[in-house]
């Protein structure tokens, strides 16, 4: 590992923030730990912590020694001086007299002693920081110390590599015993450059914040050296020659891994699913012994709030046997809640307050192709994904060179169910369509995009096709960030099956489809051509129809129900002169509608129409209203508000009426009308 300390970068670090009145201990404290959050080999999603000891004023101007240390939960790669609460030195030393200290307590402590208590809570390590002396202190889960250290005789190893250089802390959770614990081992031998935690990560000491830096990266580039030593690799298991690919594996892994609705309300909750794959995961799930070393429990503690103690192991997927590949992911996937059931109740005395998570895997391990990581976002998905890469190359180091360990059940459990643990994760509030998947076509116009926006903000995943990538693209980057943008000919089989694959390699599955693209020709109906008409057909019947039955195989993969929205002009039941070629098309859409309605409600699929008219969008341009407001002899903006209500209709309100079909559990088949009030399309 290579010290990427920049000393013009470091200075620069100062200036600027020093211009906003920060010292430049403090500057340089955020400055390094930069460095240290943004390696991946380092630390991962809010994991390590680094601290600052320094004076300060407190409110009254009186000068105090404090504690600078990283927010709990702060990402490191990204800190700002407001990411390091100060909290005073004399109480948090003061502590280390007692002989023990409660979890409430700890939680007391943690905010008590706040310079500013509107900051943000110090890190649960907070009190490990404030017992060692040293001015800066640094604190990783760096995957190459893991390795070494999760050994059964990982003592030894560290005496080897660090010769006396660093001392050993024997495990405990995080907290006021490990920080007493670290502090006597300190005391026996106060010229130590830093400290081995057993199966959880080093810290390093500097009188600046280089020195410090620099002995983090000299410490984990010894342990780097040492796996270099002495190394055999996995065998690896007998595959099938052919492998199903992971457009065809990841909807049954999904559906495997929701929480199937128990009340028959039809809720199903989702993940999201991220794939990755390497020489490196392929050597790792393909290996003989893979249940052994896979479910031997997390690398680092912290890990265990974002993947549970272990992953869902499914058998290898053979080509054109899905079916089989299917009964025996579902197997699986019961089997991992039921022994997480069981695991917890028999630790739960351990923590009496504690309700028991969600029983769903968080990673799935797929010999043969790779892993997923899963989440109820797609945010969610990519974390789990990353912890399970950099638990593949942790593990496949320490069974490099002899055994991997992890710690005891019991005191994964204290970590996976403990409060101060999980307030890292943020007040949970799912959103109403948290871990669905929602395909939006037409994504480049205006209604297109404000439903993806109305459906990304409920909490789903989105992918808005386009025929014109950038359009897409543009109203993608409006939704936030993970809105996917793809380019699709609706019209074209291979094309939707082609964006279908995309999705499903990119989000797991397909949930919601809103089959909103769409174009209107004109003619009168006795003289207009058969290829305008065709045409016509083409874009607003088969297109749908297209979009529908891919949504539809994908669902029946995943065994989740589903919901699919289209939307139908008001030309469909209240034909407009000249409109001829638009409406027919749409007339037979919104049968369309009624049909799938019926041959898929048994499997929970549900196929309602929106009825929007008078929208401004690609199809209603601007000229086109110029021109009908003309020959009615009204302004544009009553002829845009011609309705019962008298209101101008968005694509705002055509989204949140898709909005509120996609949340209707109960409601199929059904037509919404988005007009303002236009009593001659009324449905009945
Ligand atoms: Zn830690």
């Amino acid at each position: 590992m290579k010290s990427a300390w920049n000393e013009r970068e470091a200075s620069d670090a100062v200036e600027r923030y020093g211009a906003q009145g920060v010292a430049s201990d403090l500057a340089l404290r955020v400055y390094s730990t930069r460095l240290l959050g943004r390696d991946p080999k380092l630390v991962l999603h809010g994991g390590g912590n680094t601290s600052l000891k320094a004076m300060t004023r407190d409110v009254a101007g009186a000068a105090v020694e404090v504690l600078y240390v990283k927010g709990s939960g702060t990402d490191m790669g990204v800190i700002e001086p407001s990411g390091f609460p100060a909290v005073r030195l004399e109480p948090l030393r003061a502590l280390r007299a007692l002989e023990t200290l409660g979890l409430d307590d700890m939680a007391r402590v943690q905010r008590g002693f706040m310079i500013d208590p509107l900051a943000p809570a110090p890190s649960v390590e907070m009190l490990l920081h404030a017992f060692m002396p040293a001015k800066f202190v640094d604190h990783t889960h760096a995957t190459a110390v893991l390795s070494l250290i999760d050994q059964p005789n990982g003592e030894a190893l560290c005496t080897e590599v660090y010769d006396g250089r660093m001392g050993f802390v024997p495990y405990r959770m995080p907290g006021f015993g490990l920080a007493k614990l670290a502090a006597e081992v300190f005391d026996k031998s106060p010229k130590v450059e830093g400290l081995i935690l057993d199966k959880h990560g080093l810290f390093t000491f500097g009188a600046d914040a280089r020195q410090a830096y620099e002995r983090m990266i000299e410490m984990v580039t010894l342990a780097e050296q040492r796996l270099q030593k002495n190394r055999s690799s996995f065998a690896s298991a007998k595959l099938p020659d052919r492998l199903a690919s992971v457009a065809e594996v990841a909807p049954i892994l999904r559906g495997a891994c929701t929480l199937h609705d128990a009340d028959g309300e039809g809720a199903h909750r989702r993940p999201i699913l991220e794939f990755r794959t390497s020489a490196a995961i392929l050597t790792f799930v393909n290996g003989k012994d893979v249940a052994r070393y896979a479910r031997a429990g997390v690398i680092t503690p912290d890990h265990v709030i974002r993947t549970k103690p272990w992953p869902l192991i499914v058998p290898a997927p053979e080509a054109g046997k899905l079916a089989e590949f299917k009964t025996a992911t579902w197997a699986a996937a019961q089997k991992f809640a039921e022994d997480y059931a069981a695991y917890f109740e028999r630790n739960k005395s351990r923590a009496p307050q504690a309700v028991m998570h969600d029983p769903a895997p968080r990673v799935v391990l797929v010999p043969g192709l790779g892993l997923f990581g899963l989440g109820e976002s797609a945010r969610g998905a990519k974390i789990a994904a990353d912890i399970a890469e950099a638990t593949v190359e942790g593990i496949t180091d320490a069974e490099a060179i002899g055994r991997f360990v992890s710690i005891p059940e019991g005191d994964i459990f204290d970590c996976e169910f403990w409060a101060l643990e999980l307030a890292k994760l943020g007040a949970r509030q799912l959103r109403p369509l948290a871990g669905q998947v929602a395909v939006i076509t037409g994504g480049g116009g205006a209604i297109g995009a404000a439903t993806a926006k109305a459906f990304a903000h409920a909490g789903a995943a989105v992918a808005l096709l386009d025929l014109d990538l950038k359009a897409a693209q543009e109203k993608a980057a409006t939704v936030g960030s993970g809105a996917l943008a793809l380019s699709c000919d609706v019209t074209d089989a291979s094309s939707v099956a082609a964006a279908y694959r995309q999705v499903v390699a990119t989000f797991g599955g397909v949930d919601i489809l809103v089959s909103n693209a769409g174009a209107a020709w004109q003619g009168k109906i006795g003289e207009v051509d058969e290829a305008t008409l065709r045409k016509s057909f083409e874009l607003n019947f088969f297109a749908h129809q297209k979009m529908a039955q891919g949504a539809v195989k994908i669902m029946l993969e995943q065994n989740t129900g589903g919901c699919l929205l289209f939307n139908v002009s008001k030309q469909a039941v209240n034909p407009g002169p000249n409109f001829g070629p638009y409406g027919l098309p749409k007339a037979a859409t919104l049968f369309l509608v009624r049909q799938y309605a019926l041959d898929y409600g048994a499997d929970g699929i549900r196929a309602n129409a929106v009825n929007a008219d008078r929208i401004r969008s690609g199809l209603l341009t601007a000229d086109f209203i110029k021109e009908r407001a003309k020959a009615r002899g009204v302004s544009e903006k009553d002829y845009m508000s011609g309705n019962l209500l008298g209101r101008e209709v968005t694509a705002d309100d055509v989204a949140q009426a898709f909005l509120a079909q996609a949340l209707a559990l109960k409601t199929t088949a059904d037509v919404t009308t988005v007009d303002g009030g236009n009593i001659a399309a009324a449905l009945r």
